[in-house]
C-alpha cells in the first residue's frame, strides 16, 4: 500500500488541522474526514467524492457534550438517544447552529451529527478538537469502503492520508433519525443501529415508505441508485438455473448454492450483525471477480437486515446515481 496509509493518529491530526482530508476508520464504514468549519475543506470533500452538493454531510463529534457546537436545539428524544447510543452507529438530524457552513448541510436548517465508536476516530476527534464532516470515503454512488485498502483503491491521491484502523466492525452506514421540535422521530436511513433498539428507547418511529417507487429521496442524498458495484446487481426471488450460474457472482445468506462463478455466503445470525460486517467486503470481492453480473436475494427484514435490504435495493436500481 502507498505511504499515505498509516496508523499514526498524530499524522492524521496534523493533516486535518491544515485543512486536509483523511480516510478515517469508524465502526460503520471509513469516512472521508475534514474540518467541518472550513468551507474550502468541505468543498474538497465533495470534489474528491464527486458528490452532488445537495447531498449533506454528517458531522462527527468526540462526545455528545459537544452537540451545541453544531446543533442549536436538542429535543428531549434526541438527548435520550444520544445518551443511550453514543458513541455508536446512530446519526441524529437536529436544528443547526448558524455557524455550520451551508455546504455541510446543503443549505438546510438541520445538521446531521453523530459520535463514532472507533478508538482511532475517537483519538483523532479528541486530539484535534475538531468537528469532522465525513461522508463515506468512496466515489459517489459506489460501494462503501470498510477497509483502508478500499479507500486507497476508490479515492487514490484525492485523500491526503488514510488512517488504517482495520476492517470496520459494523460494516454498514449509521441509522439516520430526524427528531422534530415535538420529539417526533422519523427514520431517514436504516443503518447500523437496528430500529427495534431505537424504538425501545423513544417509542414508535415514523418509517416513511422507501423511495423505491418514485424518485423523491426520503432524505436529501438518499437517491435510489447508490451503494452500487460496477457489475450489474440483480435482486432475485430464486437463484437462476444451474446452466446460467457459471458466469454469475452470488451473494448468499446462510446457504451455499452451487455452480456460481463466484460466491460469497454471509453467515446467518439473529439480528444479522455478522452478515452486515461482511456485506460490503463481499460486494467488493464479487465486483472484482470475472463475472458478468451479481445476483442476490433479500435478507430477513429485521435487525440489520433492514439496512442491508435498503443497500441491496439501491445497488440494484437502474437509474443513474445522479439523475
Ligand atoms: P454518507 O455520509 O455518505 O453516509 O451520507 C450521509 C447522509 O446523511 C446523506 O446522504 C443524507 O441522506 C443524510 N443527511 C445528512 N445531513 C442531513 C440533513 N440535514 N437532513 C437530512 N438528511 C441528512
Ligand atoms: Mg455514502
Amino acid at each position: 500500500m502507498s505511504p499515505r496509509v498509516t496508523d499514526s493518529v498524530s499524522s492524521a491530526v496534523a493533516v486535518l488541522r491544515q485543512g486536509g482530508l483523511v480516510g478515517l476508520p469508524t465502526e460503520t464504514v471509513y469516512g472521508l474526514a475534514g474540518d467541518a468549519f472550513r468551507p474550502m475543506t468541505v468543498a474538497r470533500i465533495f470534489a474528491a467524492k464527486n458528490r452532488p452538493e445537495f447531498d449533506p454531510l454528517i458531522v462527527h463529534l468526540a462526545t455528545s457534550a459537544e452537540l451545541r457546537r453544531v446543533a442549536r436545539d436538542v429535543p428531549e428524544a434526541a438527548q435520550k438517544l444520544a445518551d443511550r447510543f453514543w458513541p455508536g452507529p446512530l446519526t441524529l438530524v437536529l436544528p443547526r447552529q448558524s455557524e455550520v457552513p451551508d455546504l455541510v448541510t446543503s443549505g438546510l436548517d438541520t445538521v446531521a451529527v453523530r459520535v463514532p465508536d472507533h478508538p482511532l476516530a475517537q483519538l483523532v476527534l479528541r486530539e484535534s478538537g475538531l468537528c469532522l464532516a465525513a461522508p463515506s470515503a468512496n466515489p459517489f454512488g459506489g460501494l462503501s469502503p470498510t477497509t483502508a485498502e478500499h479507500v486507497e483503491r476508490g479515492l487514490g491521491d484525492r485523500v491526503d492520508l488514510i488512517l488504517d484502523g482495520g476492517p470496520c466492525r459494523v460494516g454498514v452506514e449509521s441509522t439516520i433519525i430526524h427528531i422534530d421540535a415535538d420529539n417526533r422521530a422519523t427514520l431517514l436511513r436504516p443503518g447500523g443501529l437496528p430500529l427495534e433498539a431505537i424504538e425501545a428507547v423513544i417509542g414508535p418511529v415514523d418509517t416513511p415508505t422507501t423511495n423505491s417507487d418514485d424518485d423523491r429521496p426520503m432524505a436529501p442524498g438518499m437517491l435510489l441508485r447508490h451503494y452500487a458495484p460496477s457489475h450489474s446487481l440483480r435482486l432475485v426471488e430464486d437463484w437462476p438455473p444451474l446452466a446460467e450460474r457459471g458466469e454469475l457472482g452470488c451473494l448468499a445468506y446462510g446457504e451455499v448454492p452451487t455452480g456460481f462463478g463466484s460466491l460469497v455466503s454471509l453467515p446467518a445470525d439473529d439480528d444479522l450483525t455478522a452478515a452486515a460486517a461482511r456485506f460490503f467486503p463481499a460486494l467488493h470481492q464479487l465486483d472484482e471477480s470475472t463475472v458478468t453480473g451479481i445476483v442476490a436475494r433479500r435478507f430477513p427484514e429485521h435487525g440489520l437486515g433492514r439496512a442491508l435490504n435498503d443497500r441491496l435495493t439501491r445497488a440494484a436500481a437502474k437509474e443513474p446515481a445522479c439523475a
